[in-house]
């Protein structure tokens, strides 16, 4: 197939080292949804990155593809209007990866802060894969080949959309002869391949999961490798498990204590999830001068989320049955994908002087 749409383009996606999330709703994969019939969206599933953490666990990784791309459908992303696609099919990626790591000095990769954030939180100590570090130019990549105008993202992928647009305007200038002077939306009108891109946060930039504080004191994101996240595909039961157990105020020992607002996923979620605004500022007063429980707290928040999530599980039952089409999706997806990235990738070796054939 053909694209012949000419909506501005929207390039994001997911790693698949596990379920989405409630973290990736709120932080992009809403906005997704929203924005399928003004912009022509691309989603890549990043299977490539899920091995810079599980090389050793590959059919996981497998599976973990075929969830995500269960969860898109099951969220609302419709593949008659939108392309999912598997990172590791496009090679055009791959070979760009290589010819962008060149236009990276290394000291400035390792001033990235979600490389040094993500080596602590996931524990990689000092012992990670030279391709943990390269993930971040491979994302790169990801972005550029679809030369996109939006790219919706939570805000730990902010410093890797700065090196995107540090990469687009230096490879412009060097290659399109573009004058470094040049303002950043104007750089393809001046000649240049590679827009440069802003990114485009959701309506919560980072949210935090159910458990506590991680080693410096903060909450941590919500994450699939954290076991801290409550999925778009959990039942209601196991939502109710992980509400009832979710980190509060530690300080707060029975109903009548003082409670703190501040840093409590309680109230985090109420604030992202619960629509009923004059409820959740009644009960935050009464939590803070000790007059409401915990678990009546949670007991509303377990209603709000089970009403946001069981309608995407359902329809996520339907594709579990069915996972021929989803392959189909992915087939068709990536057939697309790779239409666009390998016009880019011409491109990019004739405006580099290596387009030999
Ligand atoms: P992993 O633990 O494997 O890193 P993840 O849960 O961080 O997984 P990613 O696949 O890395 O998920 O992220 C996909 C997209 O979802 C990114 O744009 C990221 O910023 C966004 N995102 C992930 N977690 C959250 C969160 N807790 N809040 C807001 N956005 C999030
Ligand atoms: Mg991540």
């Amino acid at each position: 197939m053909t694209i012949i749409e000419n909506k501005p383009r929207l390039l994001t996606g997911d790693t698949p080292t596990g379920r989405l999330h409630l973290g990736h709703w709120v932080g992009s994969l809403e906005n997704r949804v929203a924005m399928q019939d003004e912009y022509e969206c691309y989603f890549i599933i990043a299977n490539m990155h899920a091995f810079t953490t599980r090389m050793e666990r590959p059919a996981e990784i497998h599976e973990s593809v075929m969830d995500i791309t269960m969860d898109y459908l099951a969220a609302g992303i419709d593949p008659k209007k939108s392309q999912i696609f598997v990172q590791s099919e496009i090679p055009a990626i791959s070979e760009m990866t290589f010819f962008f790591s060149m236009l990276i000095p290394y000291p400035r990769l390792m001033r990235n802060p979600t490389i040094k954030d993500e080596i602590r939180d996931k524990g990689l100590g000092d012992n990670y894969a030279f391709g943990f570090l390269l993930y971040p130019v491979g994302q790169v990549a990801d972005i550029l080949v679809f030369r996109p105008e939006v790219v919706p993202v939570g805000e730990d992928q902010i410093p890797h959309l700065e090196m995107t647009r540090e990469v687009a305007r230096r490879f412009n200038q060097l290659y399109c002869h573009v004058d470094p002077q040049t303002e950043d939306d104007d750089y393809i009108k001046q000649g240049g391949l590679f827009p440069v891109i802003k990114p485009k946060l959701g309506r919560t930039k980072r949210l935090v999961g159910t458990n506590g504080p991680g080693p410096d004191g903060n909450l941590l994101k919500m994450s699939k490798s954290l076991n801290n996240a409550i999925f778009l595909s959990d039942d209601a039961d196991t939502i109710k498990k992980k509400v009832m157990g979710m980190y509060t105020d530690p300080k707060r020992l029975k109903a009548t204590d003082k409670g703190s607002i501040e840093n409590n996923p309680l109230w985090i979620f109420h604030d992202t999830f619960n629509s009923d605004k004059a409820w959740v500022e009644e009960a935050k007063a009464r939590y803070q001068a000790g007059g409401i429980g915990d678990v009546e707290c949670k007991r509303r928040l377990i209603d709000v989320l089970v009403e946001l999530i069981e309608p995407m599980r359902l329809r996520r039952l339907q594709y579990e049955k069915d996972l021929h089409y989803v392959q189909s999706v992915l087939k068709e997806g990536t057939a697309n994908a790779n239409e666009v990235a390998n016009k880019t990738l011409l491109l990019a070796k004739e405006a580099m002087r290596q387009r030999f054939f």
